[in-house]
């Protein structure tokens, strides 16, 4: 669920708007640079390294990060110190975090690995079904109510789907689900919003777009949910009890041979998924060419060494607008 899904439909059509522009909270290494410019502002001890601050505040957001500091200076002078040490950042980033964080939005350190390898799950299925577009970025900053997501780079527009691309999109929204089950034989809540678009596409393809031989091509005029704005346009049911059933047993038949699917190119690529989860626990972004880096060197720590020679020369790679891709919530 987004603000996007509570919009009434009527703002959603086409033509109202060309553009949606999801912001992106700061990721470390913009974390360390806004930590900087505000640290200008208050002395600090020689032994402060920026760095393991912006590391520890993933999802801060920009003014969050600010009244980190302010805060810590604040805590520098009631403790009388001369300056601002790592002892009261510490401190400072804990206030900050506890009295503006709820429960249900912590990220500790369970939950960051848990999401980690709920999205490197999607991440590796797209890199195994062809059907699907490529990768273009992975990450576990949450944004939203979601914990983490995976964005793939449409080719093209769509508007003609064929079956096989269906299954593999379902079995990539499937993805995160299977690697929770996959590494750690057990199940979060956090794929709910997966499960949710799976089924309805599986649903889609039997009663809307006959691609169910069990079913045939007819269509069965019932609750439609428009999958890629949200809305929901309820019909009349106009069949029988017995074909209900038939359409349940296909839905769910759908929807178990994809995770199934998922959860096969998971234990097949175990070792790469492992990589990407165990990358994403550090850096919280990764784009494509880190992922292949991944893949190519299978060392976390000759990605770190490619990402240090990247930022010598400048640019993160970061994109701020992220409208044109697929968007796989946790
Ligand atoms: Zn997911």
């Amino acid at each position: 669920m987004c603000i996007r899904d509570r919009l009434d439909p009527a703002l959603l059509r086409p033509g109202r708007f060309d553009k949606v522009v999801q912001v992106d909270m700061p990721d470390m290494k913009a974390r360390e640079e806004i930590l900087k410019v505000h640290a200008r502002k208050v002395r600090m001890a020689q032994d402060v390294d920026l760095k393991v601050i912006a590391k520890t505040t993933p999802m801060f957001s920009g003014a969050e990060l600010e009244a980190l500091i302010n805060e810590a200076a604040l805590t520098a002078v009631a403790r009388e110190k001369d300056s601002v040490d790592m002892e009261c950042l510490e401190d400072a980033r804990d206030k900050v975090r506890w009295g503006r964080q709820r429960k249900s939005r912590m990220m500790e350190d369970e939950e960051k690995k848990l999401t980690a390898y709920h999205e490197a799950g999607h991440a590796i299925c797209s890199y195994h079904l062809p059907a699907v577009d490529k990768l273009h970025k992975v990450t576990i900053i949450p944004r939203g109510p979601a914990g983490g997501m995976t964005m793939l780079m449409p080719k093209k527009d769509v508007r003609l789907v064929n079956r096989q691309r269906v299954l593999a999109e379902i079995t990539l929204g499937l993805g995160g689900r299977a690697a929770e089950e996959v590494f750690f034989d057990d199940m979060t809540s956090g794929a709910s919003s997966d499960i949710q678009r799976a089924t309805e596409l599986a649903r889609m393809m039997v009663c809307e777009w006959g691609m169910s031989e069990r079913v045939g091509p007819v269509r069965y005029g019932i609750t439609q949910r428009n999958v890629y704005l949200g809305a929901d346009f309820v019909g009349r049911t106009e069949f029988s009890d017995e074909t209900a059933r038939i359409i349940d047993e296909e839905v769910q038949r759908i929807v178990s041979e994809c995770y199934e699917k998922a959860k096969e190119i998971i234990t097949e690529h175990r070792e790469q998924t492992e990589l990407i989860a165990e990358a994403l626990m550090r850096f919280e972004v990764l784009d494509a060419e880190e992922v292949e880096t991944l893949f190519r060197e299978k060392s976390i720590e000759a990605l770190a060494r490619a990402r240090g020679r990247k930022g010598e020369v400048g640019g993160s790679g970061q994109s701020g607008d992220s409208s044109q891709h697929t968007r796989h919530a946790q």
